[in-house]
């Protein structure tokens, strides 16, 4: 079961599980709090340096679904046109590749190196595929530009 961000009894928890806490501003209590205040500003960079590693949501002692609201903030920001620049790069390999990370000659040499094909069974092998991917981002306002 999990409870809304208004169950948060601000213990810190999530703020000391955070990896990325530890090496950047970045305080995941002080998000859940501001977003249960309405003081949420989009255009804060820091809601992109969450790993998504989850850690948080694990140990949250009220459950709350803390990774998964933090993902829900950067869908607005990205919505706003306030997503960095590193994250909408990886937005465009997804649009061209169908990956987030495309493979590339160093990999696919040594694929064939172990006797795979060069290329994975993915949308960098089936033309159709990809299109259902373009398809499925341009439907949520992904053009890959
Ligand atoms: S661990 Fe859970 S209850 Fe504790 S501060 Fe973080 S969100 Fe709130
Ligand atoms: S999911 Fe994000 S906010 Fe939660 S611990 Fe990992 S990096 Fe921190």
């Amino acid at each position: 079961m999990t409870n809304s961000i208004y169950s948060c009894m601000k213990c810190g928890t999530c703020t000391g599980a955070c990896p990325s806490g530890r090496v950047v501003a970045f305080r995941t209590r002080k998000i859940v709090e501001d977003h249960c205040n309405g003081e949420i500003d989009l255009g804060d960079e820091s809601l992109w340096y969450c790993t998504t590693c989850y850690n948080c949501m694990e140990r949250c002692p009220r459950h709350i679904d803390i990774t998964d609201d933090i993902l829900g903030l950067r869908e607005q920001a990205y919505r706003a046109g306030k997503a960095l620049s590193p994250h909408l790069k990886v937005l465009g390999y997804l649009h061209k590749t169908g990956h987030a990370v495309p493979i590339n000659e160093k990999v696919a040499d040594k694929r064939a190196s172990l006797g795979l094909s060069r290329l994975p069974p993915t949308t960098h092998s089936y033309e159709d595929a990809l299109e259902e991917v373009r398809r499925i981002l341009e439907g949520e306002g992904v053009s890959g530009e």
